[in-house]
């Protein structure tokens, strides 16, 4: 653990997740860019064991701004990035859209939401299941002098599959036919294919050229 107030809040940028992959993810990204060269980023939970914030804003943006905004407030520090992200199906109107990680219930029950997306997706023809993958990044500074907010959005194309596929991942990855792999399985990307086309890849580029 390290004390937020260790460090020097003009150079250190909290990342709301405890998600060692995504600070990494983001940490590539971010960190080539020129405008936030030197800063360090630091994932939140390096910083203390902070209760998750409630995201009970009605989009992601709303949500990753709810992430980013209690991560200033738990650290003190002066700049955070935060993302949002989940599966949008057509068929079912963009759901379960911010409610995919706890869509069947309990949060982050990864399986049952998986059976829940098969049972409500039974019926539905092979031509009517199109869906993506969205997120939604941002980054938020506030100090004496203000607030900046920068967003970043990407997505990734697919259909949902009629079973499950491939056990690389998390979340829906098994039942994501990913379009511009020709329908392979999001599941079945290995770390680094997944992150060169993710969505919050697309996301964090998004973002990236914003903050130029
Ligand atoms: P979070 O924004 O990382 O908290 O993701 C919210 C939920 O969206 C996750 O619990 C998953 O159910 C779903 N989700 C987001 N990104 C992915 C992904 O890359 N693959 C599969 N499911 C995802």
């Amino acid at each position: 653990m390290i004390d937020p107030r260790t460090l020097d809040p003009t150079k250190t940028i909290v990342v709301a997740t405890g998600n060692a992959h995504k600070l990494t993810e983001i940490e590539a990204i971010l960190g080539a860019v020129p405008a936030l060269e030197g800063l360090q980023f630091v994932a939140l939970g390096e910083l203390g064991d902070f209760p998750d914030p409630e995201e009970n804003g009605s989009d992601f943006y709303e949500n990753a701004l709810i992430k980013a905004s209690e991560a200033l407030w738990a650290t003190g520090l002066y700049m955070a990035v935060a993302d949002d992200s989940g599966l949008c199906v057509d068929a079912l109107g963009g759901a379960p859209g911010i409610m995919s990680a706890r869509w069947a219930g309990e949060h982050g029950n990864d399986e049952a939401n998986n059976d829940k997306m098969l049972i409500e997706m039974a019926d539905v023809p092979e031509d009517q299941r199109t869906a993506r993958f969205h997120s939604t990044v941002v980054f938020l500074t506030r100090d004496e002098d203000g607030e900046l907010i920068r967003r970043g959005d990407g997505d990734v194309e697919g259909t949902i599959a009629y079973d499950r596929k491939g056990t690389n991942g998390f979340g829906y990855d098994p039942l994501f036919k990913i379009t511009e792999l020709g329908g392979k399985r999001m599941a079945e990307l290995e770390p680094e294919e997944k992150n060169a086309i993710s969505h919050r890849f697309h996301a964090l580029q998004d973002l990236a050229s914003k903050l130029l």
